[in-house]
């Protein structure tokens, strides 16, 4: 049988990678797994870890890798029994080395290693910035309303036509860490995956539809 392909979307916060990562899964049916989803409702489990990952993400901090390797693991778990799956897309992980190097290993464990793509979707810090204090989400369903394009117009949820409000992590302070992290943290394993010669660089200053097709040529 053929090896499903493996896509793993990085970027600063607000470059759009789960966008992106939904338009793959819409056009290919590819399973999805996004991390910041994944652990937004792991939150609601209101248990220790739950309870302290609302303390922790809000104040725009990563959470430690222990945390949200276990979610992924669990999901490729679940998709390992998928045979007829012909992808997955990984949105927004893994975002320290260390999770790499388990990425690394799982990808091997799982035998998914042979059809690997690292995008890495770049916007500047500017850019980051202006969205993200921008940005809405849904009220209701949780939907995320990018400042982009048409989006920026709507005023209620285009998806259930609840109310919009900022996202607990869009505050400045929160913004601020959230940036510093990715300077700390992402950066590495963005040059971990460029020394290795995996990684696609896409520029994410442009329209959803231009950086669309641009990922649709590069895989
Ligand atoms: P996002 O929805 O992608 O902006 O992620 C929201 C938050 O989830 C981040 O600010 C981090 O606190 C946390 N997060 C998401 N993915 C990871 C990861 N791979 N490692 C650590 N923390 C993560």
């Amino acid at each position: 049988m053929k090896k499903p392909l493996v896509i793993i979307i990085l970027g600063p916060p607000g470059s759009g990678k789960g966008t992106q990562a939904k338009l793959l899964v819409k056009k290919f049916g590819f399973e999805y797994f996004g991390s910041g989803d994944a652990l937004r409702n792991r939150q609601k489990a209101a248990d220790f870890t739950g309870k302290k990952l609302i303390k922790v993400m809000n104040c725009g901090e990563l959470v430690p890798s222990f945390v949200i390797s276990k979610l992924w693991i669990d999901k490729l778990e679940k998709f390992g029994q998928r045979t007829k799956t012909n992808g997955f897309v990984f949105d927004g992980t893994p975002r320290k080395i260390i999770e790499a190097k388990f990425f690394d290993e799982a990808l091997i464990w799982y035998e998914l290693q042979k059809k690997v793509k690292f995008i890495f979707i770049n916007i500047s810090r500017k850019e980051s910035l202006h969205r993200l204090i921008r940005r809405r989400i849904c009220k209701k369903c949780g939907r995320q309303i990018p400042w982009i394009g048409k989006f920026k117009s709507l005023k209620k949820c285009d998806k259930c036509g609840a109310k919009l409000i900022v996202r607990a992590d869009d505050e400045p302070k929160a913004i601020k860490k959230r940036l510093e992290e990715f300077k700390k943290e992402v950066i590495p394993v963005i040059n971990y995956y460029k020394k290795q010669r995996k990684l696609i660089e896409i520029n994410g200053e442009r329209s959803i539809e231009t950086i669309f097709q641009d990922i649709l040529k590069a895989l």
